[in-house]
């Protein structure tokens, strides 16, 4: 079994107990998310054809993505990798960011 985890390094606020690598200045999200989906393409024979069971967006706070943006990383993963039809996808998310938008990618 295989899995793909893709860390989101950006938060609303900082909690004081948390040790994560995040930051609060998302001006850099966009470039950040393009960066992902070129090391997704860079990456794509690491796993030499083994099916991807999970695919797992954790964080920082994986929610502050848009649907666009989760799309574009999901489809780059899903063209570049071969990923199980029923693969269990996770997305940490703080519930104020959900939308049923985010929940259809
Ligand atoms: S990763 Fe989670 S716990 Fe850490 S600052 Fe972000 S929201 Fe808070």
């Amino acid at each position: 079994m295989s899995g793909i985890y893709i860390h989101i390094p950006f938060c609303k606020k900082a909690c004081h107990y948390c040790d994560f690598h995040f930051s609060t200045s998302h001006g850099m999200m966009s470039d950040m998310v393009n960066a992902i989906q070129k090391e997704i393409v860079l990456r794509k024979d690491y796993l030499a054809g083994e099916e991807v069971e999970t695919i797992y967006f954790g964080g920082g706070t994986p929610s502050l993505l848009n649907k666009d943006q989760l799309e574009l990383l999901l489809n780059t993963i899903r063209e570049n990798f071969i990923v199980d039809e029923n693969a269990e996808v996770t997305l940490e998310s703080n519930p104020d960011d959900l939308t049923k938008k985010h929940c259809r990618c």
